[in-house]
């Protein structure tokens, strides 16, 4: 494209003529000098960008404009039709979109670090009044993303791997972790238009003030705070005390328009995730065109930045960002750690267990993250309980809604009860149609086992090695897990006859197929027959957690349900851990055999960690329980705001496709622990279906369970924010059994990290 032709086109559509030199940038933008002196810009529109999206950054300019502001900013310059932009014929294929605005004098910001207190003042109150003047244009053309969009970063976040170096990777997945924990927060922070990209180079001055703002071409619909997110991210990479600058730019934005606590907290996340989004957007530049300079001016500042500043307590950064206004972020941090451990130690028993040598003080929990009280999330790996995410904002919803408006028992007609038990009902084959409503997972088995006692009139029940259903004394007695480990009595109850664990790899039949499933099977018609008296039930887990994340074989339930059955006993499966999608294939784990059974128990998942537990029944079974002549009533169970709850979580699995997501999201993980296994001798088996996996670790026989090895591998992924814990009985297994709403991103992160702590185990480094 000749300049003779621009020339040309330009007075063609705007009557002006003028000399024309390409201004440097990632954009075709022209200045236009005329020989008055006086300057315009002409930009060509990119390929994407429509009609509509430059009518918006017109409206946009304009608003700010009328806001009073008095700075320079680039005013359209209508055609003489009065169009936003003319059809330019500049040689070429086809017709360009071209619109002139007026010349924003100035230089950019950028280069001139430190600045002086004033000017960072001065900083804040313009990005305000950005927002005051934006935020409430509502525009078809601003709501989409673009690959600039901070409320979007997380879809960076695989591209990590494009950074060769360990520690950066590394220091990239901080950051993406970091708002991928925030997003949720992001989500609920006032909205609107935005300016999005008032960085450093769009930002000018003349004689220390500032004067004006270019590029409206990113302006989008986002949340609020992200104007003043980008600012800081770039505005601050070249201050020698960014956090004191940054203090500045926040006092005078808060000044304009005020900020609550919660987009205090967001910022820091949110300018390390700018920078993060900008250094990946540079390693994906790199493979295009390595030469172009202009696209990489920020990169080795944002590595410099984040290298010093990338891994701070976000609480101790938001202090500092607020260390010049009258707000406190973070409200909720309270006391350390330490303090807290102490007057737990005071105030409870040393009996009630605590995780990790070095205990974990929580303050929030968002999606699969648990947040400490300084800040920083921890990747939750293990936490089954809060099934769709943490503190998932649906659920949240029911349980406050409902709990204003009513919450009572199930002696009255509630519509909340019925909904709930017909649409978990719906969701097993037909035979298993009653739903009673408990308060736990142990309530649920204690009644499982009572309903199993009032059908078949017998006493004596089948578990199996390793299992743990319950904290009641019946279900101590039941549980192998707690009365053969420490402080349990030993021997099982002349009632309780314990069968082996379906164990695959451990244990005494080896194999993953049909004629192992059916020789456990078989093992446990054995006992049956060893015990010589009549059976009241089978109890066991479908997947076995404590028992070592086991999948028991194919063949397996058909053939113990067939013993047991002949034993005149019924089939108890608790589905406490694995039920609600977590397998993936199916939204019961019991559906991936061929069996139905007479009795499922349900707790954890199904409340997103609201206390509720269920059983479902068969009718005959009820009826049974019906003709003891004793009432069943729980003064919990069942109640209104559970209900409520047990809905709101059943919309989220189907709304989000959790099951699909536990799915594709479990093979995911699986492979890439099997790619882990073939590095790592010390991994002796991976197991698992969906997101319910084990990773078996073994001593260098390649069987002996390396229980030092595993329990020290939790230890440490701990101290890297990762949360998983050990099972099986020699607590050599690492269970992984995470939110369902857990992404590939996060996958990867905890590969990576195993990946390391096992290298360096092998090597005895680090
Ligand atoms: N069954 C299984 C398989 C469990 O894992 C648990 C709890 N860990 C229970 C029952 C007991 O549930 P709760 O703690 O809700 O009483």
């Amino acid at each position: 494209m000749s300049h003779q032709k621009i020339t040309d086109a330009v007075e063609a559509a705007w009557d002006i003529r003028g000399s024309v030199r390409r201004l440097a940038g990632e954009n075709e933008n022209f200045l236009i000098e005329l020989s008055d002196g006086e300057h315009f810009v002409l930009k060509l529109a990119s390929e994407d960008s429509s009609r509509e999206r430059i009518l918006l950054e017109h409206v946009g300019v304009e608003a700010v404009f009328e806001s009073g502001l008095g700075v320079a900013l680039p005013r359209l310059v209508p055609d003489h039709e009065g169009s936003v932009a003319a059809t330019l014929d500049i040689g070429g294929n086809s017709p360009r979109l071209g619109r002139l605005l007026q010349f924003v004098p100035g230089d950019a910001w950028g280069g001139k670090a430190p600045v002086s207190p004033d000017l960072l003042t001065e900083l804040g109150n313009l990005i305000a009044q950005f927002s005051r003047a934006l935020s409430s244009i509502d525009h078809p053309a601003a709501h989409i993303s673009h690959n600039w969009d901070l409320a979007a970063a997380g879809t960076h976040r695989s591209s990590i791997r494009l950074v060769a170096d360990n520690n950066r990777r590394r220091l990239l997945a901080t950051q993406f972790e970091r708002w991928a924990a925030a997003a949720q927060d992001l989500a609920t922070v006032p909205a609107g238009l935005i300016h999005g990209d008032l960085n450093d180079e769009n930002l000018l001055i003349s004689d220390g003030k500032l004067t004006g703002v270019l590029d409206f071409g990113d302006c989008l619909h986002n949340p609020i705070i992200c104007d003043l997110a980008i600012s800081l991210a770039y505005v601050l990479l070249d201050e020698p005390n960014p956090w004191q600058a940054g203090a500045r730019v926040v006092e005078g934005y808060h000044a304009i328009r005020e900020l609550s606590t919660l987009e205090l907290e967001l910022l820091y996340p949110l300018i390390c995730a700018r920078l993060a989004v900008s250094l990946v957007i540079s390693a994906k530049r790199r493979q295009i065109d390595p030469e172009r300079a202009a696209w990489y001016v920020t990169e080795a500042r944002a590595w410099a930045f984040l290298k010093q500043h990338g891994d701070s307590d976000p609480t101790d950064i938001a202090d500092q960002l607020a260390a010049l206004i009258d707000l406190r972020p973070y409200p909720d941090r309270g006391g350390s750690p330490s303090e807290l451990l102490a007057s737990r130690g005071a105030v409870t028993s040393a009996a009630q267990s605590i995780s990790y040598s070095n205990p974990v003080k929580f303050v929030k929990g968002r999606g699969a993250y648990l947040i400490d009280e300084r800040g920083r999330p921890f990747l939750d790996m293990y936490n089954n309980v809060c099934h769709v995410g943490h503190c998932h904002p649906h659920v949240v919803q029911a349980g406050q809604q409902q709990m204003a408006r009513l919450n009572t028992n199930t002696r009255y007609l509630t519509d909340a009860h019925i909904a709930y038990a017909e649409r978990l009902a719906a969701l097993f084959p037909s035979a298993l149609c009653t739903v009673f409503l408990l308060n736990s997972g142990t309530e649920a088995n204690e009644l499982a086992l009572r309903l199993a006692n009032a059908h078949t009139g017998h006493e004596d029940i089948l578990v199996v090695e390793n299992a743990y259903h319950g904290h009641t004394r019946k279900l101590i007695d039941v549980s192998p897990y707690k009365f053969l480990g420490p402080g349990g009595k030993g021997s099982p109850e002349s009632w309780v006859h314990v069968v082996p664990v379906p164990d695959g790899h451990r244990g005494v039949y080896k194999g993953d197929t049909r004629e192992t499933g059916i020789a456990y099977g078989d093992a446990v018609g054995s006992t049956i027959q060893a015990a010589g008296r009549s059976i009241a039930a089978f109890l066991a887990e479908t997947l076995l957690s404590c028992g070592g994340q086991i999948i028991p074989p194919p063949g397996y339930f058909e053939t113990v349900f067939r013993h047991v059955r002949a034993a005149g006993g019924v089939c108890i499966l608790d589905e406490v851990q694995v039920g609600f999608g977590r397998v993936g294939s199916h939204f019961w784990a019991f559906e991936a055999y061929d069996v139905v059974p007479d009795i499922v128990v349900l707790g954890k998942p199904i409340g997103n960690g609201h206390p509720i537990g269920a059983v479902v029944c068969t009718r005959e079974i009820a009826q049974s329980f019906e003709a003891l002549g004793m009432e069943f009533f729980s003064t919990f169970g069942g109640n209104s705001v559970a209900c409520a709850i047990g809905q709101s979580v059943l919309d989220v699995i189907d709304n989000e496709g959790l099951q699909e997501h536990a799915r594709t999201t479990g093979a995911y993980f699986f492979d890439a622990l099997c790619e882990l296994e073939r590095n790592h001798t010390c991994i002796g088996d991976i197991r698992g279906r969906g997101l319910f996996l084990g990773i078996d670790l073994v001593e260098h026989d390649g069987i002996t369970p390396a229980t030092a090895l595993a329990g020290k591998v939790v230890e440490v992924l701990r101290e890297r924010r990762i949360l998983t814990g050990t099972d099986g009985p020699s607590k050599n297994v690492i269970k992984i059994k995470p939110p369902l709403v857990v992404t590939q991103a996060d996958v990867d992160r905890f590969v990576w990290e195993l990946d390391l702590i096992l290298h360096r185990e092998r090597t005895g480094s680090g």
